[in-house]
């Protein structure tokens, strides 16, 4: 049995043996280059069936729901930072692993069966910023773009129509990424912004597609300055007015104050029931409740690009967090392209496949670039 990160092979080929050995080869989700695992059959064979099972069971996420504990919970498994010490764990880490790149393999291992289904077809990529093409930075103000990153996403935009999909507002990810080729939805979704084109005497033509959620403005800068004020006594908090949203960073906060602050934030928001209140990496999220999320501004992008009933187009979706989920799910209720969660560690998610970090994503885009100046080659 070969998957093609997971190679799968019995050292006792009698019928019955009890144990089955995963080779985990080239595998860019593990740090040493050839990893071995023992597991009983009936075990590896459980976990197969729990992927698949996952696999037809997508995400149960109830954010809406829950206590200040639970929250504090979900703070922490989407932020990870687990170190488990005993082997006991280290164990059961591996088996975790070894389930999750089952159902999730790497990028990279299935590029070519990727681009195989692509063949032939228009694809369009939407590339999350925090945490997909920066890392996750202990100051937000600083989650820079490296020149490679930018110079290859510039050579994607190039070949490919490509949206930048963050929770960020516009301006700020623009100041990051600083490239004029690409489509930008910022505000997660809520604030959508097409390429720009500057003329001979220097000036930009913004074309601002749609805000969904323009009213909200000034309740978003009112409920800015209620919370700066208010997670002032916690420290390391850090308020971000995304324009149509915000988000309360708490990546350099100790996480004994992590329910103190999530109480402050939903103390706030008790007044303002026409916003509510989501989390990601490091990060609540405090957003309107309209119906609007990365996956409805995916939706948006492809009907303005003019393929909204298209069977010739694959839609890419690369992005590292829970908001992320949306575009991945629509992906998936499509049944058209792929979405590819960055994350070093298992996590419940409906994209198809994973890459590790930023710098795996970069390879990644290389790659599509180089397949593209191939294919075009060959025509
Ligand atoms: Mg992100």
């Amino acid at each position: 049995m070969t998957n093609q990160n997971v190679i799968v092979s019995d050292r006792n080929p009698i019928l019955g043996s009890k144990t089955i050995t995963v080779s985990v080869s080239n595998s860019p989700l593990f740090s040493s280059p050839s990893t071995y695992f023992t597991f009983p059959r009936r075990k590896f064979l459980e976990l197969l069936e729990a992927a698949d099972k996952n696999n037809n069971n997508n995400n149960k996420n109830n954010l809406g729901a829950g206590k200040i504990a639970s929250w504090v919970d979900s703070m922490r498994d989407s932020s990870p930072t687990r170190l488990r010490s005993s082997s006991r764990d280290s164990d059961s880490d591996n088996d975790e692993k070894i389930s999750w790149i089952v159902r999730f393999p790497s990028a990279l291992n299935m590029f070519d069966k990727i681009m195989n289904a692509a063949k032939g077809k228009q694809i369009v990529m939407f590339l999350d910023y925090d945490g997909t093409l920066s890392p996750i930075v202990e100051d937000p103000d600083k989650a820079y773009i490296t020149h490679e990153m930018r110079e290859v996403v510039k050579d994607v935009a190039l070949n490919f129509p490509t949206a930048i999909v963050t929770g960020r507002s516009i301006d700020k990810v623009r100041a990051f990424v600083k490239l004029n080729e690409i489509y930008y939805a910022g505000s997660h979704g809520m604030d959508i912004e097409g390429p720009t084109n500057e003329n001979s005497y220097g000036e930009s033509n913004q074309g601002v597609l749609f805000q969904p959620a323009r009213e909200f403005v000034p309740m978003i800068e009112k409920v800015v300055k209620i919370l700066e004020e208010k997670t002032k006594c916690i420290p390391g908090a850090m308020v971000e007015n995304n324009t149509f949203c915000l988000s309360v960073h708490f990546r350099r906060v100790d996480e004994k104050r992590w329910a103190a602050l999530a109480e402050q934030v939903k103390s706030v928001l008790v007044d303002y029931p026409k916003l509510k209140l989501t989390q990601g990496r490091k990060v609540l999220e405090i957003r309107p409740t309209i119906k609007w999320d990365k996956g409805q501004a995916l939706n948006f992008l492809l009907r303005s690009l003019g393929f909204e009933n298209s069977e010739n187009v694959v839609p890419v979706y690369i992005g590292d967090d829970r908001t992320d989920e949306d575009a991945f799910k629509v992906l998936r209720e499509k049944g058209q392209g792929f979405g590819i969660l960055v994350s070093k560690v298992p996590k419940e998610t409906n994209a198809s496949y994973s890459l590790q970090d930023p710098s795996q994503v970069n390879e990644f885009l290389k790659r599509l670039v180089e397949w593209k100046r191939k294919t075009v080659g060959e025509e």
